[in-house]
């Protein structure tokens, strides 16, 4: 039997998961479990190369993204759920690997200076600039042949490639080049329009009471043009447009279009379609992630056997990798 492709992805663990994490991943991830081999890890040394000077938010964060993962319906039957910093074994290979990669090459990647400029954080130290390689480092540890990422990852994989290519071409083939698996994703804006983003305070989390998302999504901004009931508005312009275009059918969206632009419905009355819909697709998630709440034993149990598994296959890696390179 052919072998089972293996795919990698993982998640910074800065605060629990929200609904443009839910469309923006983890459902393609919940998916992509009977297709493949999936290895999804919390990315905790990650977080630690702009999150050095607080690290009290990684340990927490990286329970409740589990518990988000398993209540979402990540199975570990299915896929190896485990946390980066609990295999070692990754900061050898990212050490090994950093030998085959230049500063200047490094300096290109297109997220090292847009991170800076988005955030004005001036970020020099050595761990953010190498952090595209521990990246590589987590996915050719798995040898992973795929790695699900939106667009603005894609440089990192490319980058990940050079680097396998050049092991093999050095030391024999032992890695895969992994390819980037890109899926459409949703815009999912946060409550005030812009990127739904825990650090934009403007996220409906997975783990919100209903009467906490419904009171998010009633506030929610507008089309700006709409400042009175009797104003006509654009249903492009609003962010909230972006969610029936989510959850709503084809005939609620005409109703939308049709209400908006003449006028002919309120704000609310166009959000009254859509928020049942967010509560009722979150209850279930909600529900089950209570359970893991009251049952951190059982999360324990999940997240000690996800990184059992994980640091078998990496310590098999890491046999080939010090046996090709002689070391
Ligand atoms: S009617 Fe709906 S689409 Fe139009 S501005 Fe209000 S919330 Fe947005």
């Amino acid at each position: 039997m052919a072998e089972q492709k293996r795919i990698l992805s993982g998640i910074r663990p800065t605060g629990p998961l929200h609904l443009g994490n839910l469309y923006g991943a983890l459902k393609n991830w919940v998916k992509l479990q009977d297709e493949y081999q999936c290895f999804y890890f919390i990315a905790d040394w990650h977080a630690l190369t702009t999150e050095y000077e607080n690290t009290s938010v990684i340990k927490p964060a990286t329970r409740d993204i589990i518990m988000d993962w398993l209540a979402a319906g990540l199975d570990p039957e299915k896929s190896v759920l485990f946390v980066q910093s609990e295999i070692k074994e990754h900061a050898e290979l990212s050490l090994l690997l950093g030998m085959l990669v230049t500063v200047s090459r490094l300096e290109r990647v297109p997220s090292y200076k847009d991170f800076q400029q988005a955030t004005g954080r001036e970020l020099s130290n050595f761990g953010f600039l190498g952090y595209p390689v521990l990246q590589s480092a987590d996915i050719m540890m798995y040898r992973a042949h795929g790695v699900p990422v939106g667009e603005d990852q894609v440089p990192h994989i490319e980058l990940t490639r050079e680097i396998a290519r050049r092991f093999n071409g050095l030391y024999g083939e032992i890695f895969p080049e992994p390819a980037p698996l890109l899926t459409h994703v949703p815009r999912v804006p946060g409550t005030d329009g812009r990127k739904m983003s825990k650090s934009y305070n403007n996220a409906v989390y997975l783990s919100d009471a209903t009467e906490v998302i419904e009171k998010k999504l009633k506030t929610m901004v507008t089309d700006p043009a709409r400042a009175r009931r009797s104003d006509p508005g654009d249903p492009e312009k609003c962010p909230v447009f972006d969610f029936h275009k989510i959850y709503s059918d084809q005939e609620t969206i005409k109703w939308v279009v049709q209400g908006c632009t003449t006028a002919g419905i309120g704000c609310l009355d166009c959000k009254g379609r859509f928020i049942p819909r967010v509560i009722a697709e979150l209850e279930p998630i909600r529900k089950m992630r209570l359970y893991f709440e009251e049952h951190p034993s059982e999360v324990d149990e999940i997240i000690g056997e996800g990184n059992r598994k994980a640091r078998a296959f990496a310590q098999e890696t890491m046999r080939m990798v010090r046996e090709a390179m002689k070391i």
